[in-house]
């Protein structure tokens, strides 16, 4: 039976009420009178259903799908400007028990390099990381009691923490680790980390067991159950995600936004962030063996409808994508990418070199460095940002919400995206790029609406000129 409020993974992903519901967008696709009322309560801003949200992704009206881009560009441009927050993947280790069919760290590949980073060489990693400009981090092991157990993530956080070079700092670890139990998200939050990120894969359970036929992450309900432990254990940010090609999309879309309202019903916060991957090519896993893979015109609906359904979750996309499919996305709703991302364990002091074996999880496909990527938001009309100011104030949980609420978005998260974009240009960035930035920040400093705060980030960006650092707001 269909409940949001259960902790029972069966219950709160209803296999029933998904399929009840593709049924329902299956009877509605053509219902105009339907459709426009739920783009009329998405104008609205508080959000879709999962039901109302699966009838639009249904919909193949061109009229409707228009209206549904331009209303997701609206939500995009008054909830997050025109921001985009910059992170980078860490891999820690590849040693995995895990069976995953769709990813080569499992546990048969024997032909990929095993690697796993020590304190040294986590060092050399997060020095090169803050050399390219980098503050936040996400950091990803794969499940391995032996070799990755918790003290080792523990301490890596530490590390990482710890290592100040030149003028950079790491000043937020995201961690995407194995779902674990309510006492390791307890130090994990004590560790200090942000955002816990666990990928659902699919919500369809048979396609889960099918995809995990070996290891501990076979358990479909202790898997799916992870974020209701991880807020037991006092993590208020947590990260949504499905590996778009495993299951069939309309499935997993349903899905996720029933997991998200599951954790708004608990919990009473929503998820802070939602991933959208798509399955790549990497060692010995061929994206084409997976037949429910999705198009880049559905993948560009599912971002602009997520964005509408919960327009207070930020949107991440990663590498995966090239640089055309993420310009596509980039205004339907996402407000953090990452960038010059290495995803093998160790790429970023030493990258492999073509005939090494290699240790990557999946294959980049947009390659450029972050000097480039900055360089290339820029001139899109975006303002990259570093910011990490809320998790470093305490704003964690629906702070972002209360941020929205309180109109003070433009004066909080915008001198902070300045800010700290001003710090990057300072330490990091190309000549080309720095003239681009400077002449951008002079412009959208004049958008800060408070006067007070307008000064003072005007006196900010001299002081962080004169050789200050780590402003926020
Ligand atoms: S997806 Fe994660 S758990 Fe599965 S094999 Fe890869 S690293 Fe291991
Ligand atoms: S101020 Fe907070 S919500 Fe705004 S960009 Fe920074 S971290 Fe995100």
């Amino acid at each position: 039976m269909y409940d949001a409020k259960s902790l029972k993974a069966e219950e709160f992903i209803s296999d029933e009420e998904i399929k009840e519901t593709l049924a329902y967008a299956d009877a509605n696709r053509e219902n105009i009178k339907l459709i426009d009322s739920i783009i009329e309560k998405a104008r609205e801003k508080k959000g879709l259903s999962h039901r109302e949200a699966s009838v639009l992704l249904a919909c193949e009206d061109e009229e409707k799908i228009r209206q549904i881009y331009e209303l997701a560009e609206q939500i995009k441009k008054d909830y997050y400007g025109n921001r985009i927050v910059l992170f980078a993947p860490l891999y820690l280790s590849n040693y995995c028990v895990n069976g995953c069919v769709y990813c080569p760290y499992h546990m048969k590949n024997k032909h990929i390099a095993r690697k796993k980073l020590t304190q040294e060489d986590i060092v050399r990693e997060v020095t090169a990381l803050q050399d390219m400009g980098h503050k936040r981090l996400a950091i990803e092991a794969g499940e391995d009691p032996v070799n990755n157990p918790i003290e080792y993530i523990l301490e890596s956080i530490k590390t990482i923490y710890s290592i100040k070079h030149k003028n950079g700092a790491i000043r937020r670890v995201n961690v995407n680790i194995a779902a674990t139990t309510v006492e390791n998200y307890r130090k994990l939050k004590d560790a200090g980390i942000g955002t816990y990120i666990l990928f659902q894969e699919t919500y369809h359970k048979e396609s889960y067991e099918k995809l995990h036929p070996t290891g501990p992450k076979h358990d479909y309900a202790y898997h799916t159950e992870a974020m209701d432990r991880a807020m037991e254990g006092g993590i208020d940010d947590v990260g949504l995600g499905v590996l778009f090609g495993l299951e069939m999309y309309r499935y997993e879309f349903a899905g996720l936004l029933m997991h998200a309202e599951h954790l708004e019903a608990v919990h009473g916060v929503g998820p802070h962030t939602i991933s959208v991957p798509r399955v790549k090519h990497a060692d010995d896993i061929d994206p084409a063996a997976f037949d429910n893979g999705i198009s880049d015109d559905i993948f560009a609906k599912i971002c602009a409808l997520i964005r509408i359904s919960v327009p207070y979750t930020g949107m991440i996309i990663s590498t995966r994508e090239s640089q055309t499919v993420r310009e596509r996305v980039l205004p339907l709703g996402v407000s953090q990418i990452s960038g010059a991302s290495r995803t093998s364990v160790g790429g970023y002091a030493e990258p492999e070199t073509p005939d090494e074996v290699t240790s990557a999880q999946f294959d980049v496909s947009d390659n450029r460095t972050l000097d480039e990527v900055v360089n290339w938001l820029m001139k899109l009309g975006y303002i990259p940002s570093f910011c990490t100011a809320c998790y470093r104030e305490g704003r964690t949980g629906d702070r972002f919400m209360t941020l929205c609420k309180n109109m003070q978005i433009l004066n909080c998260c915008h001198p902070n995206a300045l800010m700290t974009l001003k710090e990057y240009l300072e330490d990091y960035a190309g000549e080309e790029t720095r003239k681009i930035g400077m002449a951008l920040i002079d412009r959208e400093l004049e958008n800060i609406p408070n006067p007070k705060v307008k000064q003072k980030a005007y006196e900010c960006i001299h002081d962080i000129e004169g050789g200050q650092r780590d402003f926020r707001f």
